[in-house]
């Protein structure tokens, strides 16, 4: 299948920069304000941490969280004209990942947490 893409540069960043998988998740500057640091490096030192499973589940939920916002942003600038603040996606993730606790608070494995999920709210 050929889908002729009129213009291949990132349209989160001023920084002209060829949008691939990479850029988009790792070097693009308005990524970057969601979570700093490196992508892969960030996903290996969860992979290695002894974490209890509810913690992990929840991370997984912030990073999945992160990706879509972030893919929508780039969706609603390139089709919409929609320019979407890195900020406001903050506020955004942070309020659905306080909905999610929020649903879980009550289970075992999230009591077991406790102390996570209050300075994860607190946050
Ligand atoms: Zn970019």
């Amino acid at each position: 299948m050929h889908i002729p893409v009129e213009d291949g540069t990132c349209c989160l960043c001023d920084g002209q920069q060829i949008e691939t998988t990479m850029h988009l998740f790792a070097e693009c500057d308005w990524f970057k304000q969601l979570l700093p640091g490196e992508f892969k490096q960030v996903l290996e030192s969860i992979k290695a941490k002894h974490w209890k499973p509810f913690k992990k589940e929840i991370v997984a939920a912030i990073w999945g969280a992160v990706i879509y916002h972030t893919w929508r942003a780039r969706n609603w600038k390139k089709f919409k004209h929609t320019i979407v603040q890195a900020g406001i996606v903050i506020v955004q993730i942070k309020k659905e990942i306080v909905v999610r606790l929020d649903l879980l608070k009550l289970s075992r494995k999230a009591h077991r947490c406790r102390g996570y999920i209050q300075k994860l709210i607190c946050n």
